[in-house]
């Protein structure tokens, strides 16, 4: 899409440093690093979030996350790792490209772990919130 960073990082109109790469997908180090390998993983097609994506895409897209984990493994040796995205303005997307964050965590890393996202239940019990399934 025009005017999309990550759209010009596959077309090749912006360097970056690959890490993996196949017909479907791209794998590359994240300009600004919150952890030493800090990665980001993207279709090649321009989808805004998981919802746009063709669902072949998505399971490439899925598969590609442990190929891109193996190779950090490999080369950093990390502890562990923490994968996820933000969706939407307020889950803190900023580059309207799906992308999956691939981040490695080290012993004494000083990061926190999922939880540490957001700690806010909106005031709903567990038992209000099953019943609007
Ligand atoms: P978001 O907040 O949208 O989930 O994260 C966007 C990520 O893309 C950020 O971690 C940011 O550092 C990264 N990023 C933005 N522009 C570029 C770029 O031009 N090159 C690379 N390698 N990463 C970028
Ligand atoms: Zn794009």
């Amino acid at each position: 899409m025009q005017g999309c960073i990550f759209c010009k990082i596959v077309n090749g109109e912006i360097p970056n440093y690959t890490i993996h790469e196949d017909a479907h997908v791209l794998a590359f180090l994240d300009i600004n690093p919150h952890a030493k390998g800090h990665t980001v993983l993207i279709p090649k097609v321009h989808a805004e979030n998981l919802f746009d994506l063709n669902k072949e895409l998505s399971k490439d897209l899925f598969l590609s996350i442990e190929i891109v984990m193996e190779k950090i493994e490999l080369v950093l040796h990390p502890d562990g790792f923490n994968v996820g995205w933000n969706h939407g303005e307020a889950g803190g997307q900023e580059v309207s490209h799906l992308h999956i964050h691939i981040l490695p965590r080290f012993e004494n890393d000083g990061g926190g772990n999922v939880h540490s996202i957001v700690n806010n239940d909106g005031g709903m019990s567990v038992e209000e919130v099953i019943k609007l399934f």
